[in-house]
């Protein structure tokens, strides 16, 4: 076993691109604590708003990212998100969460607040999957393995239509593919960490895949990359 990197699969791509199915489906397969860093975006987003800060008060978040405690907990097995020990699994994912989480993460002391969390959970995990955006940048560049799974914007805005209207939600499809759009001109383009493919990051682009392929192909990686 490699003994130079850090026993991770660090995955960052934009929105809809299937990283918290594949993440979840490799920690399960590799018994490896499964993070997802967007959550932790969510949930600070999620608070500031209860505290009614304003969308453009990075440090009042930032001081807020600092003091909030934000965990995971298996149930009936699937990771929940817990705020402050409250489970606010499905209020993060609320349409105007995912874009409120997408303006704080801009902020460089609420990156820097939520890296330093995310980099302790490493520490304590034997082996981590972790996913979002800088992942494989900036939280875990020492990752045994780094992929950048993507696929087109339609693609990915069908997926998120489909997944939003099995949840009730009622949002229009060009609605849906605009908002995609905009997250992923707002994450790529960011100053501080902004997402992109790196060198020496595996890309995997999955419009052609279904998820036991992906899960397949990303083992394969990781067999290679241990081996
Ligand atoms: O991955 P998810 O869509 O849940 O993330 C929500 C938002 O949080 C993203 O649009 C992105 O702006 C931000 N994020 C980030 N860095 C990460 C994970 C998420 O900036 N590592």
């Amino acid at each position: 076993m490699k003994k130079d990197c850090l026993k991770a699969i660090a995955i960052d791509g934009p929105a809809g691109s299937g990283k918290s199915t594949l993440a979840q489906r490799l920690a399960q397969s590799l018994q490896f604590f499964y993070l997802d860093t967007g959550a932790m975006y969510r949930a600070l987003a999620l608070h500031a708003t209860r505290l009614g800060l304003a969308e453009d008060d990075g440090e009042g978040i930032a001081q807020q990212a600092k003091q909030i405690e934000i965990s995971f907990e298996m149930r009936d097995q699937a990771q929940r998100t817990l705020l402050n020990g409250e489970d606010v699994s499905e209020a993060i994912r609320r349409p105007e969460i995912s874009s409120l989480a997408s303006k704080i993460s801009v902020f460089s002391p609420v990156r820097k607040a939520l890296v330093a969390q995310q980099r302790a959970f490493a520490s304590r995990a034997e082996g981590i999957v972790a996913e979002g955006r800088d992942t494989t940048t900036v939280v875990f560049p020492d990752a045994c393995l780094r992929l950048f799974l993507t696929a087109s914007p339609e693609t990915r805005a069908r997926r998120r239509f489909q997944e939003w209207q099995a949840r009730g939600i009622d949002t229009p499809y060009e609605q849906v593919l605009a908002e995609i759009k905009e997250r992923d001109l707002r994450d790529s383009s960011r100053a501080d960490s902004p997402l992109q493919q790196a060198e020496g990051v595996i890309l995997i682009e999955n419009d052609h895949l279904d998820v036991d392929q992906t899960v397949q192909l990303a083992l394969q990686y990781w067999q290679r990359a241990m081996a």
